[in-house]
């Protein structure tokens, strides 16, 4: 039996933590507001929306909204996006993502200031990461490290397996595996002997983006597994890329979905926005 690693909890005191620190600042004056851009109404992108402006009003974070219609064009939104980095009082940019097709995604994360760039994608801040230099780090790896260490799950010196290699949670993850002295392999659609590999992994991360992909054969007795992944099913329950129910007896310490990975990503999200409020 899996001891099950409870980000729903993790991520609770984590925001706890960060409501205290947030309000010290403000006893010392430093205070300052997240701006959320979201661009057209998709449902997915509405509803992290307001868990994310949710998340600040427990934290006493103020939250600025800015719901843009669907045939926002590019330069209008880097127009916003300048204008906001040029606010004294917004510390952190979040422009929801995936953007609709006529905008490119890329030329928007990159003109997000280094200073306000809170989900950490900006080219800049994965650089520092890379080289270890301080800077905001991508918030689903950054709150996966912090699931670990919180379960007292060692990491310097075991082997980490890492499926998936997304600038978003695959790459992220293994340099921040890497930095935590974990020796690291990174896993992808072209890899060959896949279960053969996984099954090598003291940590197996699955970040795969397919429902239920990984099963018992995949994992090595003990092994500590974490699921990224996020999907409704056919009953429109969620569910990971990991079969939890065969992979949970052979691992001794798994993660759920929902409540393992996900609520991490928005604890990790108010951390940057502390962090970018301190700094000034
Ligand atoms: P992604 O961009 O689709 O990347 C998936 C990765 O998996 C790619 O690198 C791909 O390899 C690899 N892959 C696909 N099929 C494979 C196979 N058969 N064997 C080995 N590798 C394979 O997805 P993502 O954005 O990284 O997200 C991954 C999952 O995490 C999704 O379910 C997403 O919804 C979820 N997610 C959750 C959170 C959270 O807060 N919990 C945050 C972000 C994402 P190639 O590079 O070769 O194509």
């Amino acid at each position: 039996m899996a001891k099950i690693i409870d980000g729903k909890k993790i991520s609770q005191e984590i925001k706890d933590e960060l409501k205290e620190k947030a309000a010290s600042l403000q006893a010392q004056g430093k205070t300052g507001a997240l701006a959320v851009i979201q661009v057209g109404e998709d449902p997915a992108s509405s509803v992290y929306v307001r868990n994310k402006k949710n998340a600040c009003a427990y934290i006493g974070i103020d939250s600025l909204a800015y719901e843009l219609p669907e045939e926002t064009t590019e330069e209008e939104l880097l127009r916003l996006v300048a204008e906001l980095n040029e606010k004294e009082q917004v510390k952190g940019i979040l422009v929801q993502l995936p953007l609709p097709a006529h905008i490119c995604e890329d030329k928007v994360i990159q003109a997000i200031s280094p200073k306000k760039d809170v989900d950490g994608f900006h080219p800049q801040s994965v650089g520092a990461m890379t080289i270890g230099e301080p800077g905001f780090l991508s918030c689903t790896p950054a709150g996966i490290i912090q699931l670990l260490k919180r379960s007292q799950v060692e990491i310097e010196g075991k082997h980490c397996v890492v499926i998936g290699r997304s600038n978003i949670v695959g790459k992220p993850m293994a340099l921040l595996m890497l930095r935590e002295n974990a020796t690291v392999t990174i896993a992808h659609s072209r890899t060959r002997n896949l279960a053969e590999l996984c099954k090598q992994a003291d940590i197996l991360i699955v970040a795969i983006g397919k429902p239920r992909f990984i099963g018992a054969e995949y994992v090595k007795e003990g092994a500590v597994v974490i699921d990224v992944g996020i999907h409704r099913n056919e009953n429109n329950k969620l569910c990971g890329d990991v079969r939890f129910e065969e992979v949970e007896p052979i691992a001794s310490a798994i993660t759920p979905v929902p409540g393992g990975v996900g609520p991490m990503t928005i604890a990790m999200l108010m951390s940057n926005c502390v962090q970018s409020i301190e700094e000034g």
